[in-house]
């Protein structure tokens, strides 16, 4: 019954072209889309071809387990990662660390090992928060840092709440929240995923280990002006918020420019009402923060506020600030870093500008991360990349750290 391991290639080549967006380019798989469903398929096809079983917990996550005969199922070891995407994403942000989750079953497979744990591979919906707003969606529900309620009224850009969504794929949205059951058979949590900046490009390096994640927020920005006529109107006599909101996303990038680490964008800005005879007469606007110290970003917030009421005023318009989520900066568990670097000892240490799962289940479980090189350096763009070389050396190197975690009581099998 021994078949030969997969690569991560090969494993991607199946879904290369589920959820093409030909309008933006890129991916566009959005959680419980058409898309979605058939890479959730091919999660199950995949986990079958491996004679693991597979079961969806009761927030949309799919599990795939190994067991050996006799092994625990308590403090199993745990991959895994997304499927879905952002509007137009890259091909390899979320499966990625799925494919290479199988593989490196395959890799231990292949030598023959058994073990005294279970291992699983789970993909967990909803991460990018690109169909209900709201990042690490699945992940926060089974841990408990979002309300069943809040999540269930969360609204796609169709108006469909995320309950629906949910009752449409078969899904019960009455037992969503957190999962104990769940999070007790987690021993270790480790997601591989396609580094999203240069840093393995500058250190000439294919794989890292992941230290921590950098705090992220998310603000909604609503300057309110004057909507008229753009014919009728003097120029003397307008309270623009459109030129408002161009002088705050100014400041927006020049304050962050002053704090070393900062990272700050207004990635999205809907006009109201947005015609291009019409002077608008209010502007949404979204700001995504992120720093490695909760205290700095906070006070780059409150600098930002100060600068754009003054911007607004400048204009006649007034501005109104909501927060909508953050997560505060994650530490990845030092025991659990440091064993994984005692496995792969010349992978350096990264910190990731962006927000994962794995940073959400590190509030309750011993979880780490690895990193994939991504040539460009590119990711939520068309233009993110993963040589092959690379993503069979990522999978090894989980295939070594999962390995190591599954035990000290690995043994070898009947070959
Ligand atoms: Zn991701």
């Amino acid at each position: 019954m021994t078949r030969a391991p997969a690569t991560v290639s090969q494993l991607l080549d199946d879904v290369r072209d589920v959820g093409r967006d030909a309008r933006r380019g890129g991916y566009s798989r959005f959680t419980y889309s058409a898309a979605d469903l058939e890479l959730r398929e091919w999660f199950v096809g995949e986990a079958s071809r491996r004679s693991m079983d597979v079961e969806t917990d009761r927030n949309g996550a799919l599990w795939a387990w190994r067991s050996d005969p006799g092994a625990s199922l308590e403090r199993a070891v745990v991959t895994g990662s997304h499927l879905d995407s952002v509007p137009g994403g890259g091909e390899f942000d979320g499966p990625l660390g799925i494919a290479s989750a199988f593989v490196a079953v395959d890799l231990l497979e292949a030598a023959g090992l058994t073990f005294d744990r279970a291992l699983a591979v789970v993909a967990i919906p909803e991460e990018e928060g690109g169909r209900f707003g709201q990042a690490c969606l699945g992940s926060q529900l089974m841990t408990g840092a979002i309300s069943p309620d809040r999540a269930l009224g969360l609204r796609d850009a169709d108006g469909m709440t995320f309950g629906e969504a949910l009752t449409a794929v078969g899904i019960d949205p009455a037992h969503l929240g957190r999962d104990e059951e769940t999070l007790g058979r987690i021993g270790a949590f480790v997601e591989l995923h396609v580094e999203q900046g240069r840093g393995l490009i500058d250190l000439g390096q294919p794989v890292a280990i992941g230290s921590s994640i950098i705090g992220h927020g998310l603000w909604r920005l609503t300057v309110a002006g004057q909507g008229n006529h753009a014919g009728a109107t003097s120029m003397s006599d307008r309270r623009d918020p459109i030129v408002a909101a161009g002088a705050i996303v100014a400041a927006v990038r020049d304050v962050a420019r002053t704090v070393d680490g900062a990272r700050a964008t207004v990635g999205r800005i809907k006009a109201v009402p947005g015609g291009t005879n019409v002077i608008a007469s209010r502007v949404d606007m979204w700001l995504d923060l992120r720093h490695p110290v909760d205290g700095v970003a906070a006070e780059l917030v409150a600098t930002i506020v100060e600068r754009a009421q003054v911007a607004a005023a400048a204009e006649g318009c007034t501005v109104a600030i909501v927060e909508e989520s953050y997560g505060p900066s994650v530490d990845f568990d030092h025991r659990l870093r440091e064993r994984i670097a005692g496995v792969l000892p010349d992978a350096p240490t990264l910190s990731s500008g962006a927000g994962h799962d794995a940073g959400v289940l590190a509030e309750v479980v011993p979880t780490a991360m690895l990193f994939t090189r991504n040539p460009t350096g590119i990711s939520h763009s068309p233009e993110e990349q993963i040589e092959e070389s690379d993503a069979e050396l990522g999978a090894a190197a989980l295939a070594a750290v999962l390995q190591d975690l599954l035990g000290a009581n690995a043994k070898a099998g009947a070959a």
